[in-house]
């Protein structure tokens, strides 16, 4: 029986605490009801569950194999899987914290919660980083937006956005913002990346090694100014700019509660059984390493079942492991610290394009594996490198450290 505290916060108990009802969280749940893991709770703080396939409204999810859904049927059916599996589903109830170790402290329509479990899971997903974090200079005018602003006025409220606009990014997300905005009758001037290279959209201007450099306009956004890297400056006329493509783990629930981050990642650090430096707390998904493809997200939930499972039948939690250190331009792989031979490919990401990469893999010196990819690594998509060179990792050895020859 639940029991409410002095200070109005009820205790509730759970074998399995996820927190994030998105492809990861879901794709998790699903997998440890059925498998009998016992009470299985995942925590949404949004309304419906499904995390943000909620809000794509394009096909592309599911497997690679058609028929691709669009997020919403993807949703629900994701949705749908965990709840006959037997995964208990709260909506409208934020994780705000943490009261111990494997206590987590929740507020909701219930009221406020002290919810223990024996596993607690972060499925939390990404989120966009914020315009000021990109030090554009001038005023905020109205038409000025990040994607998430861009998806949630055009597709949950049906809103008018403006009438030229300018799309700052041209990796896969400025294509679906670019899409959605003449999905809302806006004209798209261009788009434009700082990176070499980029996505281009038939019809759309693309303006590579190029940035915003001031935002024109008082109440209303009338012009962008840009600067190409060749010195040479313009200005675009339009009333709305997206700014697209900057996600990073939703981490704050994991900051709080002491949760090691990896520097590139900056996400909770985990090894290839999805385990977090404290014990009983794993993460999964986007929460992880920001954006990848839904399925990535919901394979990996599927995946930190059998570590879960292994938790809850009382496995021990590995101390350390070598952590994994990347070279520039590579900015960060997933998992970053090996405690085993992983069975899952490991994502690296790269900050800048490189076409046919060779990646190398050493420790203490010694080569542990080494390939030439026959395509550009991007900073919008992993390379995924095989999991068979963990095994070689000396468990005492120093960092595992990867790089470009
Ligand atoms: C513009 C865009 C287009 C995309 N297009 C595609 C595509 O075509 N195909 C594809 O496969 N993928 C696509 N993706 C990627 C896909 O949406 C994600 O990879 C996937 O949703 C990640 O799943 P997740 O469970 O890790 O996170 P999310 O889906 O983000 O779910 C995380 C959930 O956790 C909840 N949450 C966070 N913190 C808390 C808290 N403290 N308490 C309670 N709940 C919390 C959030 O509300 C959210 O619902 C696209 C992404 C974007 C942005």
């Amino acid at each position: 029986m639940n029991r409410t505290d002095d200070a109005g916060r009820t205790d509730v108990r759970a074998d399995v605490l996820v927190v994030g009802a998105g492809p990861a969280g879901l794709a998790l749940a699903a997998r440890l009801a059925r498998a009998g893991a016992g009470r299985v709770q995942v925590l949404e703080r949004d309304q419906e569950p499904g995390g943000m396939p909620r809000h794509l409204h394009h096909g592309g999810f599911g497997r690679p194999a058609p028929p691709r859904l669009r997020g919403p049927a993807y949703a629900r059916r994701s949705v749908r899987a965990a709840l006959a599996a037997g995964a208990v589903l709260r909506t409208g109830i934020t994780a705000t914290g943490w009261a111990g170790p494997l206590r987590l402290e929740t507020t909701g329509p219930a009221g406020l919660e002290r919810i223990t479990a024996r596993a607690v899971v972060l499925a939390t997903g990404a989120r966009e980083r914020p315009r000021s974090a990109r030090l554009v200079p001038g005023s905020r005018p109205q038409g000025v937006l990040t994607t998430g602003e861009l998806f949630q006025a055009v597709h949950a409220h049906g809103l008018p956005v403006g009438r030229r606009a300018v799309v700052v990014g041209a990796e896969p997300v400025a294509r679906h913002a670019a899409a959605t905005l003449r999905q809302a009758g806006t004209d798209v001037a261009a788009m434009l990346t700082e990176h070499p290279r980029g996505t281009a959209v038939p019809g759309i201007a693309l303006l590579t090694g190029t940035t915003v450099g001031e935002l024109r306009g008082r109440d209303r956004l009338t012009g962008v100014t840009i600067h190409h890297r060749d010195g040479r400056t313009g200005l675009i006329a339009c009333d709305t700019v997206v700014f697209t493509g900057d996600w990073i783990p939703e981490h704050e629930l994991a900051r709080r509660g002491g949760v090691p981050l990896d520097p590139g990642t900056r996400g909770p650090r985990v090894d290839d059984s999805f385990r977090t430096a404290l014990p009983g707390v794993f993460a999964v998904g986007n929460a992880l390493h920001g954006i990848e493809r839904a399925a990535t997200a919901a394979a990996e939930g599927a995946a930190a079942a059998a570590p879960v499972l292994a938790h809850l039948a009382g496995a021990p939690w590995p101390e350390s492991g070598p952590p994994v250190q990347v070279r520039a331009p590579l900015v960060w792989m997933t998992p970053n610290r090996i405690t085993g031979t992983a069975r899952r490919p490991l994502l690296l990401r790269s900050a800048e394009a490189v076409t046919a990469p060779v990646v190398t893999v050493t420790q203490d010196g010694r080569p542990l594996w080494r390939r030439r990819f026959p395509l550009v690594a991007s900073p919008s998509r992993s390379l995924r490198l095989p999991p068979h060179w963990t095994a070689r990792v000396d468990p005492a050895g120093g960092p595992v450290v990867v790089a470009l020859a």
